[in-house]
């Protein structure tokens, strides 16, 4: 199998639908923008979206367009970790839509989080103007690695005042 076949199989659905709900135009280009995504190395950024479409000869235009309808369809998803990084990075979404990350502003290690109870809560949470379909919760902090470093240094600078 293809690397990506199957996620690309299921993004494909879900831009099918996303394509008729908004009686837009299929695009044939489009799929092909999808494939690459589906091919790339999560996360991924645009430019380097855009240079695996080169070899399709897809205009950079063209594959920001199709990025953001993947956004507005739910396929991708713009993830912001490190502050001053230059560009934004995007993943394909695989499984549930409903995602809880933890990101470290320190290194900018990412991990998962499956709490059952965060979830339910914002789900069942009712809202009289807005139906939620999907929610994307990430929380910034400092993760066991950087922070057994800082405490390292604290002490070795400790040690050397003594
Ligand atoms: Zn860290």
């Amino acid at each position: 199998m293809v690397k990506g076949a199957r996620s690309y199989n299921a993004a494909l659905e879900r831009l099918y639908r996303y394509v008729r709900e908004q009686e837009k135009r299929p695009s044939k280009v489009r799929n092909m923008v999808l494939a690459q995504v589906c091919q790339l190395a999560q996360p991924f950024t645009a430019e380097q979206l855009s240079k695996a479409c080169e070899q399709d000869r897809i205009s950079v235009g063209t594959v920001y367009n199709a990025l953001n309808l993947f956004i507005d369809a739910g396929i991708v998803r713009a993830i912001t970790r490190q502050r001053g990084k230059a560009a934004t990075e995007y993943e394909l979404i695989t499984g549930s839509a409903s995602r809880f990350l933890m990101i470290c502003k320190k290194c900018g290690r990412t991990v998962e989080l499956s709490d059952k109870a965060i979830a339910r809560l914002i789900k069942e949470r009712k809202y009289s103007n807005f139906n939620i379909q999907h929610f994307s919760l990430f929380v910034y902090g400092e993760c066991k690695i950087c922070r057994r470093k800082a405490i390292s240094i604290q002490m070795r600078s400790r040690s050397s005042i003594e």
